[in-house]
């Protein structure tokens, strides 16, 4: 995507909130390579829906149109799981080595085009490129390479047992990981010999779409991974085929309420990954700057369009006043602006619709009588943004303490002993990560062990790798993605 010079597009000088630092623009000038329409990747084929309509993908990071995204019907979806149907017959049956070296083939030729990759992602989703390139990226080859590597060791995942896969597993995914979560769901399921139907999120399609290209350059037979798009319809429809086996779902814990009730009446297998208000907890005895930088991570990484976001700020009260001072001092100097400039920080909000909700939250929180901080960065003209917010003053009955805002908005909570902060943390009806700050070894071992949540991470935030199992407690879910537990989801025990 070349550099255009438009009136719309502010400088990096009108970006930064004041003339601290002077920045060059750095735009990142790799082609994307979007196609104007997307058809249906169904039977090894790109299709035109039979539905015959389309919606358009709006990129965030100008609010203009990026393609146009085929909206498939009931017999699409069909069609798809007929074709997973037909190809798990001869998938099921190949020697794990030879799935093993398509899903090797998959993960080189993502590392192959990661730059393209990277910028359509990007413009698609409005994420930072540095995080689509340095981040979704990379991970989402991982988690390729990973699973290529237990394609032909399945019968080691659980010894004296071997793993028998499922049939053709469902699929539907969100918009804050548009790559890597394909990733997460495809490459487990094949390595365990499923087929998949998957469809990707609204707004953030159009990764998924040139993964299809993907597939067809490594060869993989028809029909061994389709990728329906469309909405919430398309998603009841993909849920509720009969040919499905499993339904992975990740996505919002009132869609999983949803798809668990369709599902209590059928046979078929179910692991959900929902909603989190994470707690970051951090002890007086904690190297602030770490914590400080641990914190912005935490929250602010994909404009916090992250489950795992570390959301509640729970401090030590004594050292509340100085966190929320070296805070303030961070969030002055993060970026806001262009995606697709190699120096932002905080890229676009995904869609005006989680615009919209992170203000109203925002306003609730006001109301509310929480204090709130925001440095007086410039935002771009056109497109979605929201600055960087930390709220103080929170008390555990307000919203912004309880809600998932998924967006760049921390609320800062404070105790004042180990005890306090576990029930703070745990007063929660989610449960999928916690952070952990402090100097000693045994404090961390005791929160972990308390804390009732899936991932748990000290002196550190928003780590992950393919080998560590990822899932969550009460609403936040069940099942796990990545390691062995992942593996375990696809497949049946012998
Ligand atoms: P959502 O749950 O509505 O959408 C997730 C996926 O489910 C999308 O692909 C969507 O098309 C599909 N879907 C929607 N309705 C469906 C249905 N009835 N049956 C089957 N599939 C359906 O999430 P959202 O509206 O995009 O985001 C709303 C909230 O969800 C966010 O504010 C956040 O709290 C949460 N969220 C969580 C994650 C996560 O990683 N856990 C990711 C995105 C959003
Ligand atoms: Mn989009």
């Amino acid at each position: 995507m070349p550099a255009k010079k438009s009136p719309s597009r502010p400088s990096a000088r009108e970006l930064l909130f004041g003339d601290l630092w002077e920045f060059d623009p750095a735009p990142e000038s790799a082609p994307a390579s979007i196609d104007d329409r997307y058809g249906l990747f169904i039977g090894g084929k790109m299709v035109a829906p039979k539905s015959k309509k389309y919606f358009d993908s709006i990129s965030p990071r100008d609010g203009k149109k990026l393609s146009e995204i085929a909206q498939a019907n009931a017999a699409d979806v069909d069609a798809a799981y007929q074709a997973a149907a037909h190809a798990f017959k001869s998938w099921s049956k190949l020697p794990g080595k030879e799935r093993g070296k398509y899903l090797f083939r998959i993960a080189r030729l993502l590392q192959d085009r990661s730059r393209e990759f990277a910028v359509a992602e990007t413009l698609d989703g409005g994420k930072p490129i540095r995080e689509s390139r340095d981040f979704d990226l990379p991970m989402a080859a991982a988690h390729f390479f990973y699973h290529a590597g237990w394609a032909d060791k399945l019968d080691y995942v659980a010894p004296g047992r071997s793993l028998a896969p499922l049939g053709v597993i469902g699929q539907v995914i969100p918009w804050n990981f548009p790559l890597l979560m394909l990733a997460w769901k495809i490459a487990p399921a094949l390595a365990t010999g499923n087929t998949v139907v998957l469809k990707p999120a609204e707004t953030t399609s159009v990764t998924a779409m040139k993964f299809a290209s993907i597939l067809t350059d490594a060869g993989l037979p028809p029909g061994v991974v389709n990728i329906v798009t469309g909405a919430g319809e398309t998603g009841a429809a993909v849920v509720n085929h009969p040919l499905a086996a499993k339904i992975a779902f990740t996505g919002s814990t009132e869609v999983g309420r949803i798809i668990q009730r369709a599902l209590a009446t059928t046979d078929k297998r179910l692991t959900l990954e929902l909603g989190g208000k994470a707690a970051n907890i951090v002890f007086e005895d904690a190297p602030l700057d770490q914590a400080v930088e641990g914190i912005v991570n935490g929250i602010f990484f994909n404009q916090g369009h992250v489950c795992c976001a570390g959301s509640r700020l729970l401090v030590q009260e004594s050292i509340a006043t100085e966190i929320l001072a070296r805070l303030k001092r961070r969030i002055a100097v993060l970026r806001v602006g262009d995606p697709l400039d190699k120096n932002t920080d905080i890229g676009a909000i995904n869609s005006k619709e989680q615009l919209t909700r992170i203000q109203q939250l925002v306003q609730s929180g006001v109301d509310e009588g929480a204090e709130i901080h925001q440095p007086a960065c410039k935002l771009p003209k056109s497109g979605f943004y929201f600055p960087p917010t930390v709220f103080s003053n929170v008390t555990q009955s307000q919203r912004i303490a309880n809600e998932e805002i998924f967006g760049p908005v921390l609320s800062i909570l404070t105790f004042r002993t180990p005890e306090e902060a576990i029930e703070k943390a745990n007063n929660t009806p989610y449960g999928l990560s916690a952070g952990v700050w402090t100097d000693k070894g045994s404090r961390i071992l005791m929160m972990a062990s308390k804390l009732k949540a899936g991932v748990v991470w000290a002196n550190t935030y928003n780590k992950f790798d393919p080998s560590s199992p990822f899932g969550g407690y009460k609403e936040s879910g069940f099942g796990r993605e990545g390691g062995k537990h992942g593996l375990l989801d696809y497949a049946s025990l012998q």
